[in-house]
């Protein structure tokens, strides 16, 4: 999978701008400000999910436009697809492939990448809801129910707790609950039962990487937590609903008296272990860098024997933070697919990829 040629039209600092880029490795210098990380962000959202970086379209529109467009064209399965994305302010996003409506969930069928961002160094140390977000991005590019599932899950769960707060004012609400904790309870099971299988892929696919990455010294292990009411995460939906329902239904007085939903896919975590600890707890600041770019690279890995392509790789800002060594991993492992590589001018990334360079000033892109 490739992007041949983006063009960006009143796209946050760009206003009107287009490049053809290379198979293999880009690289994007330019100093502070110029426009590189929303090139990377313009490119992600070619994925159909939400921005890294904001979950309003409105920020998107380059200040003082009234809309903005995202146009690409895709070689994705060896077919060639224009992709374009208007957003438009107060309005939904409009989606076309080669002119003819589509969701946005559907556009993961079309284009897909994995993200690297320095954040994603921290994924380990930092809470569950980082974890949550990044099985969320993956799953959902491979699985379009997923993605569903998980935008009616943050409405129901977004109704379902309004209701939990303010029954006191409007006592009628209460009356509605039920009914929500019964949608809650089914997309909390598909959720659960989708991030379990995703999990163990990783651990599997990760654990070599890591493995390989560490010289042979140390072992990756990923671990699915979800709620304990769920006995088996691995077992059918319709048992894991069950499971929760039965669990809603003991504790609804407790969920009326707390004024939170109680079970669900909200509280669940990856446990991250090196060498059998916890690495949210004692790993060094090396080994959570070894582990978040192995559990990345596996990442890609998966999109890989899961679609038949590498997804397009966005290394945004990342190859600085890392050592020497780790940097030479990464480049030697992105072999294969295209990669999109953001790093400030005065790095000497460009000369060692062979790549195409081009340089960002101002919402200008000049191939060097
Ligand atoms: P760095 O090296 O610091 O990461 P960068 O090249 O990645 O810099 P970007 O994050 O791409 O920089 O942002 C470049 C500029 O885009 C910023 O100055 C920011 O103010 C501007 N910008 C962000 N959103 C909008 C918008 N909606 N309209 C216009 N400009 C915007
Ligand atoms: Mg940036």
């Amino acid at each position: 999978m490739k992007i041949d040629r983006i063009a960006l039209s009143g796209f946050r600092n760009y206003d009107e701008e287009a490049i053809e880029l290379g198979p293999d490795v880009n690289v994007i210098t330019g100093v502070n400000a110029q426009g590189k990380t929303n090139l990377l962000e313009a490119v992600y959202l070619l994925t159909g999910g939400h921005s890294f970086r904001t979950r309003f379209d409105r920020e998107l529109i380059g200040f003082g436009c009234d809309w903005a467009s995202i146009l690409a064209d895709v070689d994705s399965g060896g077919r060639e697809q224009t992709v374009r994305i208007l957003f438009r302010r107060g309005l939904r996003r409009q989606v076309t492939v080669n002119g003819a409506k589509k969701t946005s969930s559907e556009l993961s069928g079309v284009m897909r990448a994995v993200l690297f961002s320095p954040d994603d160094l921290y994924l380990i140390k930092e809470g569950a809801s980082a974890r949550r977000r990044l099985m969320d991005n993956a799953i959902s590019q491979l699985r379009p129910r997923y993605a569903k599932a998980v935008t009616d899950f943050n409405r129901l769960y977004e109704n379902k707790t309004r209701i939990l707060k303010d029954w006191r004012e409007k006592p009628r609400l209460l009356d509605t609950l039920d009914e929500f904790s019964d949608g809650l309870a089914r997309c909390s099971a598909a959720i659960i039962r989708y991030r379990a299988s995703f999990a163990q892929r990783l651990r599997e696919t990760a654990a070599p990487i890591h493995r390989e990455f560490s010289g042979g010294r140390e072992e990756l292990g990923i671990a699915y937590k979800t709620v304990s009411t769920v006995t088996d995460p691995m077992a059918s939906t319709e048992e894991i609903y069950y499971q929760i329902c039965e669990h809603q239904e003991r504790h609804r007085q407790a969920e009326i008296d707390s004024g939170q939903c109680l079970t669900g896919a909200h509280k669940d975590d990856l446990e991250i272990s090196v060498n059998g600890t916890s690495a949210r707890s004692y790993a060094s600041q090396g080994q959570t860098r070894t582990a978040a770019l192995s559990i990345k690279l596996a990442e890609r890995d998966i999109f890989r024997a899961e679609t038949g392509e590498y997804p397009v790789l966005l290394l945004d800002d990342v190859l600085s933070e890392l050592d020497a060594g780790r940097q030479e991993f990464v480049l030697n492992r992105v072999a294969g697919g295209q990669t999109l590589i953001t790093c400030c001018e005065d790095e000497n990334i460009s000369s060692r990829t062979g790549g195409r360079v081009f340089t960002v000033a101002s919402g200008r892109i000049r191939e060097a």
